[in-house]
């Protein structure tokens, strides 16, 4: 069904079939929302971005509610794949070309950033949540070495980044035990991580008198009024001098039309019974994650408990596939066929927002009042984290950092809330046909 009704966040409910739901006790707040509150910031959504916004701004003195429609993590942050990458979804060569070299530079430094600002958060808070070291890019094209050669090189000669390892067939084999890889890159600057325990771990934090936080409290609108914001959950209402809005491809049409700028995408994950270290060794030696090169990607990790975690698959329509565990087994199948009998524990899927240049979408509306970050397409582990940090920057009064985001242009997505979907599904079309016939996967 492409239309539906339904909030894209009331659908969701395979989320507590995910793994990482199982493998925490869940956060839980006390907090409940009277009738009316007043706050120095009104935070929508409990993700990453939320949940860093909240902790960085609390950090800073001002008094937050934070209003989450389901459960803290209930969103993509934990449901995702655990690939906490640097860099962003673009690689520096498009970036160079688009934006020029020292704001290509500027973004290369961000995504480098990014991804230390959560090693510290997980070091400074003692976060448990399984932080592994190296991130495989794994070449399913002939062509891919002699990309990953140029993208080596380019990244010492001009960025002195030395954390690349080129991988030839043999090598990948060695690393990998598929037979359908012809070349790899590992990447030693990216982690792994468990994401919901990462964001329950932030969360837990942030137990200040400063901060409410309202989980099972939808915001249905927001409105300006003089200085002042209002954000409303049905009848109930919170002023606040600013709001963050944090729902990404949760959004819905919570604000205007920025919903335009991003395609809200399905993607699936399942997670194996757990194998033992010895066998999950025998797959992947070293126990990197890894995602392979093709336009919709396989990616794939180790749990703490050994268990494969595999995703990969997308769907374009509001409601998710009815059957997401044979989905993605089939293609987990094509990868490892020695696990065709593995029994799969876990199977869910989460939705992610895409932007038409892989960019995130940064900015700001009802005279800077209100502030959102979204789009991280699919690589938004490590910025949405760090997005939180520049959100409260900004808030703060020092712009720089999140105006280099929100100062990118971002296309509109066409076909309006009917159209959107169809539309964006065949403009893809000629990639998933290259994917699934030209190559055989
Ligand atoms: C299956 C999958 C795999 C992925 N794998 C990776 C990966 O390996 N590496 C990587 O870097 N990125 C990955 N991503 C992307 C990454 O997870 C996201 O970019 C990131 O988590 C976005 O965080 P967020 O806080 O902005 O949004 P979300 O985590 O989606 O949070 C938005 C929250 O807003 C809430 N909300 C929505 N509307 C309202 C409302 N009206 N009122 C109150 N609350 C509301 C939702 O319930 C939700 O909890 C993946 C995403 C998916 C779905």
């Amino acid at each position: 069904m492409l239309f539906n009704k339904k909030k894209t966040y009331e659908q969701h409910d395979n989320e507590k079939e995910s793994y990482y739901r199982h493998s925490i006790k869940p956060y839980s707040s006390e907090d409940f929302l009277e009738d009316y509150l007043e706050v120095d910031i009104c935070i929508v959504g409990g993700g990453l971005t939320g949940v860093s916004s909240a902790l960085n701004l609390v950090n800073k003195g001002y008094s937050v509610a934070l209003c989450e429609s389901r459960l803290i993590g209930w969103g993509a942050s934990g449901r995702n794949g655990g690939q906490l990458g640097n860099g962003m979804r673009k690689d520096q060569f498009f970036l160079e070309k688009k934006l020029g070299f020292e704001t290509a530079r500027e973004f290369w430094n961000f995504g480098l950033d990014a991804v230390q600002y959560s090693i510290d958060l997980i070091n400074k808070y003692k976060i448990d949540c399984n932080l592994q070291n190296g991130v495989i890019s794994a070449g399913c094209f002939k062509k891919d070495i002699k990309y990953f050669e140029e993208e080596k090189n380019h990244l010492e000669k001009f960025y002195n980044y030395t954390n690349l390892k080129l991988l030839n067939k043999i090598q990948i084999k060695d690393e990998i035990k598929s037979n359908i890889y012809e070349s790899g890159l590992i990447n030693y600057g990216s982690y792994h991580i468990n994401p919901l325990k990462f964001l329950i771990g932030i969360a837990n934090q942030i137990n200040s008198t400063k901060i409410k936080v309202f989980e099972n409290t939808p915001i249905t609108k927001i409105i300006e009024h003089e200085d002042s914001m209002y954000c409303y959950s049905n009848l109930k209402k919170i002023k606040s001098k600013r709001v963050v809005v944090a729902c990404n491809g949760y959004l819905d049409n919570l604000l205007s039309n920025i919903r335009q700028r991003f395609m809200p995408i399905n993607n699936y994950v399942i997670a194996t019974e757990p194998l033992g270290e010895k066998k999950a060794r025998e797959l992947i030696k070293n126990n990197h994650a890894v995602c392979d090169t093709r336009f919709i990607i396989d990616y794939y990790r180790f749990s703490e408990d050994w268990r494969l975690i595999f995703g990969g698959g997308e769907t374009y329509s509001a409601m998710f596939v009815k059957n997401s565990k044979n989905f993605v087994k089939n293609r987990m199948d094509k990868v490892f066929p020695t696990l065709k009998d593995c029994k799969i524990d876990f199977a869910w899927g989460g939705t992610l927002a895409i932007t038409i240049n892989r960019l995130p979408h940064f900015g700001t509306l009802m005279n800077n009042k209100l502030i959102y970050a979204q789009g991280y397409s699919g690589h938004g582990l490590a910025l949405s984290t760090f997005a939180g940090k520049l959100i409260s920057e900004k808030i703060d009064g020092k712009s720089e950092r999140f105006d280099l985001f929100s100062n990118i242009k971002h296309l509109i997505i066409p076909g309006g809330d009917f159209f959107r979907r169809p539309i964006y599904s065949s403009a893809i079309f000629y990639y998933k046909l290259r994917d699934s016939i030209k190559y055989k996967f």
